[in-house]
């Protein structure tokens, strides 16, 4: 009989067909599923909520990585925290930069990531560029003296082990570990079904850096319409970087992409009247 995994519960449900499973077990900070479906190829679910999966997990990476570090143009440094199955990693990689930290606090997720879905990561692990430490990410930007140019938290949602990464004292130590002119991005749910979740970062981080906002991707496993990316820098021109100018520096990795160009990451920043108006509720 076939399996399925419900991952939203209360007036709104989403489940998979689990065809096959390649493995579930529990680690040190939560449950983890990897299985395989016919619409989504392989998914990854920590504490029952879809983390990532081989067919759409390009239009949450590549949005999350590219924004940033082509809007910023000259990073070298970029700390990303989460992320353990590596396909932030992966978009990071591809950039002309130094170095690729990526601060996760569950190496299972890391291990098994690596052994059953290996194109998530496409080989970054082993790229010279990249750098794992195993640590909470909160602990980790409280407690480094290093500096980033571009830090993107790829975090579960604000439940278990990820719900530090969605306070005040985390972004603000995001902000010291920024060197000038740095930008933060965060993944921050979609707001049809996590409305309160967007209105607190934006006013988190409105109380924090010069320029705040969020901007759109359409990941279908993420359900319920586009999905909020949070983006916040204390250099507002970041976020109005000409089309020209991003066309440029995007030229290297033409052809490398399936959701982002620089139309897209322009047209992202525009928000309809109802997540404006979400952003503005206090
Ligand atoms: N794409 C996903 C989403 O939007 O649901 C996020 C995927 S990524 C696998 C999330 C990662 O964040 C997980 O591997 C989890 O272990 C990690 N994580 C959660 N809390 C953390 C913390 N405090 N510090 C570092 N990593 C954390």
């Amino acid at each position: 009989m076939m399996q399925y995994l419900e991952t939203l519960h209360g007036p709104y449900g989403q489940y998979f067909a689990v065809e096959r499973e390649l493995y579930r077990d529990k680690t040190e900070y939560q449950d983890l599923v990897i299985f395989e479906n016919q619409t989504f190829g392989k998914v990854l679910a920590l504490d029952g909520a879809v983390q990532t999966t081989t067919a759409d997990n390009h239009a949450y990476h590549e949005m999350l990585l590219h924004p940033p570090l082509l809007a910023h143009g000259q990073a070298k440094r970029v700390l990303i925290i989460g992320g353990g199955d590596g396909g932030s990693l992966r978009e990071a990689v591809k950039h002309p930069i130094e170095r690729a930290v990526m601060v996760e606090i569950d190496p299972a997720v890391i291990e098994l990531s690596q052994r059953y879905l290996p194109e998530l990561s496409d080989g970054a692990f082993s790229n010279p560029k990249a750098e794992v430490v195993i640590a909470d990410g909160c602990r980790y930007v409280a407690e480094t003296e290093e500096r980033f140019d571009v830090i993107v938290v790829d975090s579960t949602d604000p439940i278990g082990p990820g719900a530090v990464l969605f306070t005040s004292d985390f972004y603000r130590d995001c902000k010291r570990c920024l060197t000038p002119g740095g930008v933060l991005v965060t993944q921050h749910g979609v707001p049809r079904l996590q409305p309160d979740e967007l209105t607190d970062g934006y006013r988190k981080l409105t109380a924090l850096f010069a320029d705040a906002t969020f901007y759109l991707t359409v990941v279908p496993t993420y359900t319920g319409g586009a999905m909020t990316l949070g983006w916040a820098s204390d250099e507002p021109a970041l976020r109005r970087v000409p089309l020209e100018t991003l066309e440029e520096r995007f030229a290297p990795l033409d052809g490398k992409t399936r959701y982002y160009n620089p139309s897209v990451h322009q047209a992202a920043f525009a928000l309809p009247p109802e997540v404006q108006r979400l952003l503005r509720r206090s």
